[in-house]
């Protein structure tokens, strides 16, 4: 029978608020043979984050609830102070809960601005970290726990990693850091949950400092950089731009005929007195406006076949949906759409399920059909190529800005990613290879599906000797350079699984091209049947600690509880057993097969 440390909330999760609460719900799941997770800001996908059993569930980002059953899933909302431990080596310890940035999809409604790590480093201290990713919504357990990264092979987040304190599977607290044992201290980010709990991460901060960047949106051909050639006098190949930019990011739009790049590059500064920061503004002068027309234009082409389920995927605020098809979509997109467009935001406003889908019958052909033509006009309302005012200019507080998509809104714009890192030498190749593979078919609606109907995220990361870093190197390696990454953004609203339906083109099609390549722990990756190690064995020849990490994780987690099955399925572990119940206090003995005989 269950002997709860803490009851578990209604909400499914246990909270607990102290090291020794946390240490004490791991025992628990140990003795019992019970699985235990850690959410973070559950921006991973879902099977990454959660115990199982998620059958049932679709693997997707944001799933805010864990899968019923008697397992454990632990949330670390009442676990987020920090402390500096040493002011002169700027070395603060952190609990694993707190977020980097403000939440805003935080379910407790705890994260706020004020709480953040990255917010009181900055007002109380004037220290800050070297990078951030896209956003700062995310713990430092789960951002570090995956291997997150901003866009930067100069900077990285990695470098203020100092020290983790663990609760291995058995309970027992156990603390490594850089300076005690270095090689050791390189598993542990990222470490997808699979050595222990964090309990407590050590970052060695640096002052902050100021950045100052521009974006800019342009075709491929008015590109700063040579996105696809070996770069010339006058621009840069993409390998030398990402090498030498301090902070850059790219979002790549290849669909036929609306062919643009959105550039955003940042510089370091110092921070002195008297800095008055212009944030980068994201969307234009009416960002609301802007992306509730384009969520629902999205929405629209994404599910021709089958346009009755649009009014449930559109998020529950429509009050200012249709002026925002009226004055941003419409003069978009000609009358005869726009019309039957408005009819139908109107209808779907006013609940009236069946006009609605009458509309949606006379709209499906038409849109269908003209789709490939209307999608530059389209692209439009979010990413207008720059007019005559040229590249939006912008300097911030690093904090603030380097997380330069934290206004994009994640429920209205729902987004999923998969993302390969390679070898930055490679950039360039695989460009050109990927639009080759866009630019080939003659028909424009297998062109626009080859694409996808949003963008392709394009940026870099630090080479690390962390040992499962996607930017892992030995440092005499082709990875000792860096990383170029491709993003494949997916709209959330589509059908399917786009580890289904649309990502296998492009793994494949980097495969097949013998490009070596990692994928992002965070994001989708492929899906395969137990047993089936092809994916597995393609990964594991990619990564040279592959197996030293999962020797490690078979010392610290001896009743496989914090193993489940997408992880098992990542690393071939199909075998191992099941956690079992500990009995009479003799310690379990695993019998869970070396890697190396996988
Ligand atoms: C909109 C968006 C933008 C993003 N931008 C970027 C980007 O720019 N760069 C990038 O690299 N990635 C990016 N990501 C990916 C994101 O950084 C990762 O998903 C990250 O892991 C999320 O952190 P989290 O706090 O949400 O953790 P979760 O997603 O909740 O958890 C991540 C993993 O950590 C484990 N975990 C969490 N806490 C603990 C703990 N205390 N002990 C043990 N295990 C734990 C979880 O079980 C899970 O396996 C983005 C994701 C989204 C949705």
């Amino acid at each position: 029978m269950s002997t709860d440390c803490i009851p578990r909330g209604s909400d499914g999760f246990y909270h607990p608020a102290s090291e020794g609460e946390l240490v004490c719900l791991v025992k628990q799941a140990y003795r019992e043979g019970r699985e235990l997770r850690v959410r973070g800001a559950a921006h991973s996908v879902s099977h990454a984050i959660y115990t199982d059993p998620q059958a049932g569930m679709r693997n997707h980002v944001e799933q805010q609830s864990p899968p019923p059953g008697d397992n454990l899933n632990v949330m670390l909302d009442k676990y987020i102070s920090f402390r500096v431990v040493d002011h002169e080596r700027m070395l603060v310890e952190c609990d694993a809960g707190i977020h980097l940035g403000k939440d805003p999809s935080d379910p407790t409604g705890t994260s706020t601005l004020e709480n953040s790590l990255l917010y009181q480093l900055f007002t109380q201290y004037g220290w800050t970290l070297g990078d951030t990713g896209g956003i700062s919504h995310q713990t430092v357990s789960g951002f570090t726990a995956t291997g997150s990264s901003g866009g930067s092979l100069r900077f990285s987040a990695n470098d203020n990693l100092y020290g983790f304190r663990m609760i291995d599977g058995t309970g027992e607290v156990y603390e490594v850091n850089r300076d005690a044992d270095p090689d050791l201290f390189h598993a542990f980010s990222p470490n997808m949950g699979l050595l222990g709990v964090v309990s407590k991460m050590t970052l060695k901060c640096e002052p902050t400092f100021n950045i100052v960047g521009q974006e800019a949106i342009t075709t491929p051909q008015a590109c700063e950089v040579d996105l696809f050639g070996d770069g010339d006098g006058t621009r840069p190949s993409l390998a030398t731009f990402l090498k030498e930019q301090a902070y850059t990011r790219m979002e790549w739009w290849p669909q036929r005929g609306a062919e643009r790049v959105s550039l955003w590059k940042a510089d370091r500064v110092p921070a002195t007195p008297g800095f008055e920061p212009k944030p980068y503004q994201q969307f234009g002068s009416n960002p609301e406006l802007q992306e509730l027309a384009f969520s629902f234009i999205l929405t629209v082409i994404g599910n021709l076949d089958d346009l009755s389920v649009v009014p449930a995927k559109l998020k529950p605020d429509l009050a200012q949906l249709e002026q925002a098809v009226e004055e941003v979509l419409v003069p978009k997109v000609g009358k005869e759409i726009g019309d039957l467009l408005a009819k139908l935001a109107a209808a779907i406003v006013g609940g009236v399920g069946t006009v609605a889908f009458e509309i949606a019958r006379l709209l499906a052909p038409v849109l269908r059909k003209k789709l490939p033509e209307l999608f530059a006009d389209i692209l439009g309302i979010a990413v207008p190529l720059d007019g005559s005012g040229g590249p939006q200019k912008f300097q911030d507080y690093a904090w603030h800005g380097l997380p330069m998509d934290n206004q994009a809104n994640d429920v209205l714009v729902p987004t999923e990613f998969t993302e390969a890192w390679l070898p930055v030498q490679h950039a360039g190749r695989v460009m050109t290879l990927l639009q080759a593979y866009f630019v080939a078919p003659a028909d424009p609606h297998e062109a626009l599906r080859r694409t996808g109907t949003y963008a392709w995220e394009l940026y870099g990361a630090k080479a690390t000797p962390l040992w499962l870093a996607c930017s892992h190197t030995s440092g005499d390696d082709e990875w000792k350079d860096g990383v170029f990454r491709i993003d494949l953004y997916w709209f959330a609203n589509n059908p399917g699984d786009p580890a289904e339906v649309f990502y296998p083109q492009f793994w494949q099609l980097l495969r097949d091209n013998g490009i070596p390549f990692r994928l992002h722990w965070a994001k989708f990756q492929p899906v395969y049947a137990a047993g089936d190690r092809g994916w597995v064995d393609f990964f594991k020849a990619q990564y040279p600690r592959w197996d030293d990490f999962l020797e490690l994780r078979r010392k610290k987690d001896p009743n496989n509880i914090f193993l489940n099955d997408y992880w098992r399925a990542r690393f071939g572990l199909w075998d191992a057993p099941r956690p079992q119940p500990v009995q009479g206090g003799v310690p379990f003995t695993t019998t869970d097969p070396a890697p190396h005989q996988g």
